[in-house]
């Protein structure tokens, strides 16, 4: 009990029966202190977190379904406790450890070998070319902005209750009145706050409506962790490809394929040649030129062989890729040669041709398998059959009509 005289808190446990207990402790799974958490408060929280992770079973996982246990599993747990505390840097440090060694190797704890692709890449939203796994500091600034002490709080601190809920903005912003409530020594940190609300301030201008509070990160004004969360990744650069990517239907490990190739993660012989690296000086699938991805994927003439050859199969209108760039740019140029009921099983077509292709070449370089269009192109017309009975439409309306998967 705060504030209580030793008489007052016997009669309230006496009547209420409860116990007292001192602070810090931990209700409702938050632990309760004056101050902000330390580590070792935080700790249970990241123990508890390590203890959800599937040990055996991991092992039997690719990394799209370990993505998506981290997504919902091992994101979500602190949510609650981030939501009212802010915990210090070292332990969200650790819980991303945690989240990162398991996305990429299955276990508690990955080298920087194992991690493809840098931590905070992987924390941006799926449109700015991330995999959309919650960023653990933006997710808990986003949701205790909801209460709004937290623009500078610090700051806020040292004004006197009896000041906060009196000061209206307008007799606040009077000859700057508001300045003049703060009370007491002034660090670092509130120093920084009060001359970043003293610009704030200065740009509003009062008229003669109600005050009310708007959230401009909004299209209705009203606040949402949503909104808040997306706002911090403001000024961002957009990833062109995200909507083929993940709006596509095709198998999560696909899309986690495609995803890696487009950030030029995956092992082709022109990396290995970066990384200093044994690798095959050509491409072994046409044995011409250095093997890079997108050589592998849009300009191999084999590679452009089994694309003609799955375009006609599939009596998609579009011409092969040629000079493209991108892949991505390919089906941009595609999508608009195709009648409209065609393009959603273009765009899956356009996720299944690279993937078995890269496939098809890791067996040419693991196994030793001689290349062959026909077999890659047997391998796709069984892909596809597959795929259209696991669900995907737009593939399904594209596929021979004698195929039984109508
Ligand atoms: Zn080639």
């Amino acid at each position: 009990m705060l504030n209580c005289e030793p008489d007052d808190s016997a009669v309230i446990t006496t009547t209420l029966g409860c116990q007292l207990a001192e602070l810090p402790l931990t209700y409702l799974g938050i632990p309760l202190t004056l101050r902000r958490p330390t580590r070792a408060q935080m700790m249970p929280l990241v123990n508890k977190t390590a203890a959800k992770l599937p040990t055996w079973k991991s092992r039997l996982m690719d990394r799209s379904g370990r993505l998506v246990l981290v997504k919902s599993v091992l994101a979500a747990i602190p949510l609650h406790q981030i939501l009212v505390l802010q915990p210090p840097k070292c332990i969200l440090k650790l819980l991303e450890k945690i989240q990162r060694g398991f996305l990429w190797d299955g276990r508690a704890e990955a080298n920087g070998g194992h991690c493809h692709v840098n931590w905070r890449a992987v924390c941006r939203p799926l449109s700015l070319g991330g995999l959309g796994v919650q960023d653990m500091e933006r997710a808990g600034l986003a949701l205790r902005m909801r209460w709004l002490c937290q623009i500078a709080p610090e700051l806020y601190a040292c004004i006197p209750k009896r000041h906060r809920k009196a000061t209206s903005i307008r007799d606040g912003l009077t000859d700057h009145s508001w300045a003049r409530d703060i009370h007491g020594v002034l660090g670092l940190q509130e120093l920084g706050q009060y001359l970043m609300l003293w610009t704030e301030v200065e740009a509003t201008v009062l008229t003669d409506q109600p005050d009310q509070l708007v959230w401009r990160w909004n299209a209705n004004g009203v606040y949402t962790a949503k909104s808040c969360y997306r706002s911090t990744f403001q000024g961002s650069r957009a990833c062109p490809a995200w909507k083929l990517l993940w709006k596509t239907w095709a198998l999560p490990r696909v899309k986690f394929f495609h995803w890696l190739a487009n950030k030029d993660r995956c092992w082709t012989a022109e990396r290995l040649r970066r990384r200093g690296l044994q690798h095959h000086p050509r491409c072994l699938l046409c044995d011409q030129e250095p093997e890079s991805m997108h050589h592998l994927t849009l300009a191999c003439p084999f590679s452009r062989q089994v694309w003609y050859d799955t375009l006609s199969w599939l009596r998609l209108p579009c011409r092969p890729p040629d000079n493209e760039l991108t892949l991505h740019e390919w089906w941009i140029t595609a999508r608009q040669h195709t009648p409209k009921p065609m393009r959603k099983g273009l765009a899956t077509a356009t996720l299944l041709v690279p993937w078995l292709i890269w496939k098809h070449r890791n067996s040419c370089v693991f196994d030793g398998e001689q290349p062959s269009t026909q077999r890659v192109n047997d391998r796709i017309k069984a892909e596809a059959a597959l795929w259209a009975r696991a669900g995907a439409l737009g593939l399904r309306a594209v596929l021979p009509v004698d195929w039984d998967v109508h």
